[in-house]
């Protein structure tokens, strides 16, 4: 029977998380603490290593979890395991991971861990025009709905592949940035909407790049994001890169960390060329430019 950590309120308790300079760490009394993870803060919208420690691991047949509602996957490194997991943009203050350590014979021990979570700041910029003048015409609102599940889609089976890639993510793009992650757009005072991905400057026809190793996951044409393609880089994590005037690879293709993969185009709904680069841990939006601080191997 499996027994539950939290089940106990004054354990709860002690396993709130206790942060220290480098790493977050949830502890247990006077012992190693189980479960690390860096930052010790993560912002909203970003990624975060969790690293469960020897001592807990060594019993475990095996260590399975779940941050904000994705599932973790756990990859043994040096006696140590270690996961990415994202936090959601509209994170409150903290969010819970569910780390279940499984034992010979079936039993197992659940442990929730509380991440403190920092809020993002980012520039905000007002609109000019009526929401209800850029907003799309209600004759295409199924369609943009089932071109949001298909994106789902891809990202939930990102789940249920191996992890491809062993190397830095890269930019998919050397030019300059022109809009970062989660800039809200403002409109009469109101939040409107964040901008959930990085867009690079590029002429029509400029080259964009696959930013790890992964398989192409969806090439199509959609209402919003124009020529998208989607590359799945295993153990839930996907790669975006919107509006392209071409796609030079097709689904079902292996790409490798760099290779040339479209160009860049101003299809769907935009006012002119650049490259909109999406980052997804399964359903979680998280800065693509975190990828490329991201390391399973620095400890
Ligand atoms: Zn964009």
């Amino acid at each position: 029977m499996p027994r539950m950590s939290t089940s106990s309120p004054p354990l709860v308790a002690l396993l709130a998380c206790v942060g220290s300079a480098a790493v977050g760490a949830a502890q247990t009394v006077a012992s190693t603490p189980p479960v690390v993870w860096r930052p010790p803060r993560p912002v909203q919208g970003s990624l975060v290593v969790l690293t469960v420690r020897p001592a807990a691991a060594e019993s475990a047949t095996a260590v399975q979890g779940e941050l904000a509602g994705e599932p973790l996957h756990f990859e043994a490194d040096g006696g140590e395991l270690r996961a990415v997991g994202a936090v959601p943009i509209d994170a409150h203050d903290s969010i819970a991971a569910r780390v279940v350590f499984v034992r010979a014979g079936a039993d197992s021990d659940t442990m929730i861990v509380w991440l403190p979570v920092a809020r993002r700041r980012a520039p905000s910029e007002r609109l000019h025009a009526a929401p209800d003048l850029v907003r799309p015409p209600d004759s295409v609102a199924e369609r943009i709905r089932l071109e949001g599940e298909l994106v789902q889609e891809v990202r939930q089976r990102a789940h249920d592949t191996p992890r491809l890639w062993q190397q830095p993510f890269l930019r998919p793009r050397t030019s300059a940035v022109r809009s970062v992650f989660g800039v809200s757009r403002v409109f009469n005072g109101v939040v409107r909407s964040r901008h959930l991905g990085v867009d690079f400057a590029g002429a029509r026809g400029a080259p964009v790049r696959a930013a790890n190793r992964g398989v192409v996951a969806l090439v199509a044409d959609l209402y919003l994001s124009g020529t998208t393609l989607l590359i799945d880089h295993g153990a839930g994590l996907v790669t975006g890169y919107l509006h392209l005037s071409r796609a030079l690879v097709a689904p079902g293709d292996t790409v490798a960390r760099g290779q040339l993969i479209g160009q860049v185009g101003a299809s769907g709904r935009v006012t002119g060329p650049h490259l909109h680069w999406l980052a997804g841990y399964g359903h979680i939006t998280v800065d693509p430019l975190d990828l490329l601080r991201l390391s399973l191997t620095t400890k």
